[in-house]
């Protein structure tokens, strides 16, 4: 097996838990690698410090996946982790037969995502390395599993950093029909594995939507960024008097028009409203339109640390004009997905919009990802998710 050696600095970084070596880190390697190779790390004294997985092309070359020297990770060891992926969901009680199993480098998994649709799986391969093993992953997940079928459904723009090509939703096995129906925290949902967004739904705000229906009732709100109108529904089913669905995809405030019939909600206490929120947010507030909640949950807005100071203006405007449209003692959500955003930024970017607005924020709970979204300690783009629901006066 071909050996890299890594700066003492990546060494020390890969011990604290972080499992990727950027180019700057490495010392000496092999010139030629192939793309999902398999290689041993050494420190510069030449001790191990794991087995990785090689992307050519990748701002991020090496990946680790065990630092357990004795088992290089080959397909039965992959195939072991796979499985413990899934028997941890299935020891989580989570309340949806909508469930991620496999999360990528929180799994072990570098670049493996795999999501459980009641008996479909969709599956993104975002390495050369899980690429090169996707006959062994879908073997694995049919014996264990039994699923009726398996989608491949990527990013094109990840699998494109990755230098894969993009591929469009692919059957890997079975049937997946356009449509399947999901339950979630005791109400229902349909989504599109074909053609939604990401998998086909946000399974990772499942806990959120649940916890900030719960201070919903009797409330008028605005859900912008629905989506397919998941937190709207869980409002209603909850009291809330209505909500407002705000998101650029027509498909998307359709299929949440839908949701809500599923669960025997009148679609007329939820209107949607299809356009930007950065641009409708202000016409609501220039038409002196107010709420007793509003909840933010915008699409990553730092794709990269360098886009930081973009997004935390872009929060900062989304808070302004959040508590603009907000009455005395309404509530605010707001989520960021972006893995560059930490949670002091998120929370200095409300602070920025208390003090333009004279407004005061007290935070009742602090959001974050659901058990089938696990972090690691050590690495922290793992736990990308981070929100608040907070009172404003
Ligand atoms: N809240 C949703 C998930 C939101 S994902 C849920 O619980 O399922 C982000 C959503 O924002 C996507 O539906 C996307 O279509 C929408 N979106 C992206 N940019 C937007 C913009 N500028 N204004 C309004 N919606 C936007």
């Amino acid at each position: 097996m071909n050996t890299v050696q890594v700066s003492q600095e990546t060494a020390h970084t890969l011990r604290q838990g972080h499992p990727w070596v950027y180019p700057r880190g490495v010392l000496r390697r092999p010139p030629a690698l192939a793309p999902g190779d398999i290689v041993r790390l050494e420190d510069p004294k030449g001790c191990f410090l794991g087995y990785a997985c090689h992307s050519t092309a990748s701002a991020i070359p090496f990946r680790l996946l065990s630092t357990d020297e004795t088992t290089p990770p080959d397909e039965a060891w992959l195939a072991r982790r796979l499985r413990s992926a899934v028997a941890l969901r299935l020891q989580l009680n989570i309340p949806s037969d909508a469930i991620r199993l496999a999360f990528g480098e929180a799994d072990g998994l570098p670049g493996l995502v795999i999501d459980r649709y009641a008996d479909i799986l969709v599956c993104q391969f975002h390495t050369p390395w899980s690429e090169r093993h996707k006959d062994l992953v879908v073997s694995t997940l049919r014996d264990l599993l039994r699923p009726s079928g398996i989608l491949e459904k990527d990013e094109p723009d990840i699998r494109r950093s990755e230098g894969l090509p993009p591929i469009p939703p692919t059957l890997l096995h079975g049937e997946v029909p356009e449509t399947v129906r999901i339950r979630e925290n005791t109400l229902v949902f349909e989504l599109s594995p074909w053609r939604g967004q990401k998998t086909g739904w946000y399974l990772d705000q499942r806990d959120n939507r649940r916890l900030c229906a719960a201070f919903g009732r009797d409330r008028h709100i605005l859900d912008a960024f629905s989506s397919s109108g998941a937190f709207a529904v869980h409002c209603l089913k909850a009291g809330a008097r209505s909500v407002l669905r705000l998101d650029t995809s027509a498909e998307a405030l359709a299929a949440g028009e839908h949701n809500l019939r599923l669960n025997g909600l009148d679609p007329a206490t939820s209107p949607s409203l299809r356009g930007n929120a950065f641009e409708e947010l202000r016409r609501l507030r220039d038409r002196a339109a107010s709420f007793d909640m509003v909840i933010l949950d915008p699409p990553g807005l730092a794709p990269s640390k360098a886009t930081l100071p973009k997004a935390l203006r872009a929060l900062k405007d989304l808070h302004l004009l959040g508590l603009k449209l907000l009455r005395p003692g309404g509530l605010l959500a707001s989520f960021s997905c972006s893995a560059a955003v930490g949670r002091d930024d998120l929370l200095r970017t409300l602070r920025w919009a208390e003090q333009d607005t004279g407004r005061t924020c007290r935070i009742l709970l602090d959001l974050g990802q659901p058990a089938d979204h696990p972090r690691l300690p050590g690495f922290p783009p793992s736990a990308y998710l981070k929100g608040f629901l907070a009172a404003v006066d």
